[in-house]
């Protein structure tokens, strides 16, 4: 475990998913190449941190797989300067590969990403991750119910659930920018889940479904058990 050169195995990773198909745009090959996932999994999962694959976090949470990672921000078409709200912060990860692409360092004006996290110590542990790994200034993380928005800083041009909802929260909605995109898994707790994208232009919706996928149930007040 101590000798893994993590920047040849995230190499690796990445070529993978590129050859896959998953990986397609420059600035998503880019982030996921600079953000070391050995920084956002729990100490002693460090040696499976570029297998593509979900890791535990704590209270019977995930790291989503790289993969879904890459294909949630390619469905996202994601630009400098765009504000992004994430729900489900988890490891901080994910927002991380976000904050890469629409915050990177030499960015003239720089975008911001604010990610929610229902659990306490999930959402310090992703404060911390990130504070470690120089995303703390692009990145916010709050405690709370995310089902609920951010109404303080919406409207946001990209929105992006990392639970798998009931249905999509009309907050969210609401809180989507004029040509805003937002990207939500829709189904049952731990199944029979697909990848919804909502795409807002001029306060018309347009609704498609993407792929079947496998997410932790979102909680809260427009999530499962309320
Ligand atoms: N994006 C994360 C993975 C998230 S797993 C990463 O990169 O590591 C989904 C997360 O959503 C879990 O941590 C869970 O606690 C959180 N969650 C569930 N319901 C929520 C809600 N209503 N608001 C905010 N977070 C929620």
């Amino acid at each position: 475990m101590t000798n893994i050169d993590f920047e040849a195995e995230r190499k690796r990773l990445v070529n993978y998913l590129i050859k896959t198909g998953v990986l397609k745009s420059e600035n998503v090959i880019k982030a996921m190449l600079k953000v070391p996932r050995e920084e956002f999994v729990p100490k002693h999962l460090k040696n499976q941190a570029y297998e593509d694959t979900p890791l535990p976090t704590s209270h019977g949470q995930t790291i989503s797989a790289p993969h879904m990672v890459a294909m949630m921000c390619e469905f996202l078409e994601l630009r400098v300067g765009d504000k992004v709200l994430e729900i489900g912060a988890g490891s901080g990860y994910h927002a991380a590969v976000i904050a890469e692409i629409v915050a990177p360092e030499v960015a003239k004006n720089p975008g911001h990403v604010y990610t929610i996290e229902l659990i306490k110590e999930l959402a310090d542990f992703a404060r911390k991750n990130l504070e470690k790994t120089s995303y703390k200034n692009r990145v916010t993380v709050i405690h709370g119910d995310g089902t609920l928005g951010l109404p303080e800083h919406a409207p946001f041009d990209r929105i992006i659930v990392t639970a798998a909802a009931p249905s999509i929260p009309k907050p969210l909605i609401d809180q989507l920018a004029d040509g805003g995109i937002l990207i939500i898994p829709v189904g049952e707790p731990h199944f029979s889940q697909v990848l919804k994208r909502v795409m807002k232009v001029k306060d018309t919706l347009k609704f498609d479904d993407l792929c079947d996928v496998v997410f932790v149930p979102l909680r809260g007040k427009y999530g499962w058990l309320g």
